[in-house]
């Protein structure tokens, strides 16, 4: 798990993330500094010490504050897309460990509380990675979705979060054992 600072300035312009909501202001490296001087790595969640609220780490930018967990991805995944919330596959809210953040609509939020609730939070990034590979391989020796579900013991809707390829982007070189 790297740890290294990476200024932003020196970033490729293509990757110097304009935060859509924020009205394009970029990452600066201020406020990359508050980020990292913040949040723990050393553990599987990355847990946050700054300022918190309902549960959430904050960073303050400009006259408002922003999510750690939000600014996490923008740092380690790129851009959110407006009206998108990045979501906490492990639950733990201050959490700001890329690999257990995914992106997905309200709609989306909705389903994973409700997948959660049906017990998605037993789920690891190895079993993500697991459940991948085997819905990837359907008809071809793998498991079909409704098969999966059962498998794992979470609902349908919580696979299908899990097998969208945009949900946990990135992942396969995150996962931790
Ligand atoms: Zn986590």
């Amino acid at each position: 798990m790297s740890t290294t600072f990476v200024p932003f300035s020196s970033l490729p312009a293509n990757e110097q993330v304009e935060w859509a909501e924020y009205l394009g202001r970029k990452i600066s490296e201020t406020l990359l500094r508050a980020f990292w001087g913040r949040v723990d790595v050393r553990s599987g969640c990355w847990g946050w010490s700054g300022y918190k609220h309902r549960g959430y780490g904050r960073l303050n930018i400009g006259d408002t504050t922003i999510g750690a967990h939000r600014l996490s991805w923008v740092i380690h995944r790129g851009r959110i897309p407006v009206g998108i919330h990045v979501l906490h596959a492990c639950d733990n809210r201050e959490c700001c460990n890329p690999a257990h953040l995914f992106l997905g609509t309200n709609d989306d939020n909705v389903k994973d509380k409700i997948a959660k609730g049906r017990g998605w939070s037993k789920i690891s990034a190895d079993d993500v990675l697991e459940i991948r590979r085997l819905y990837g391989r359907y008809g071809r020796g793998g498991i079909s979705g409704k098969d999966l579900a059962a498998r794992y013991g979470i609902s349908r809707a919580a696979i299908s979060l899990i097998v969208n390829e945009h949900n946990w982007k990135g992942i396969e070189g995150l996962a931790e054992g």
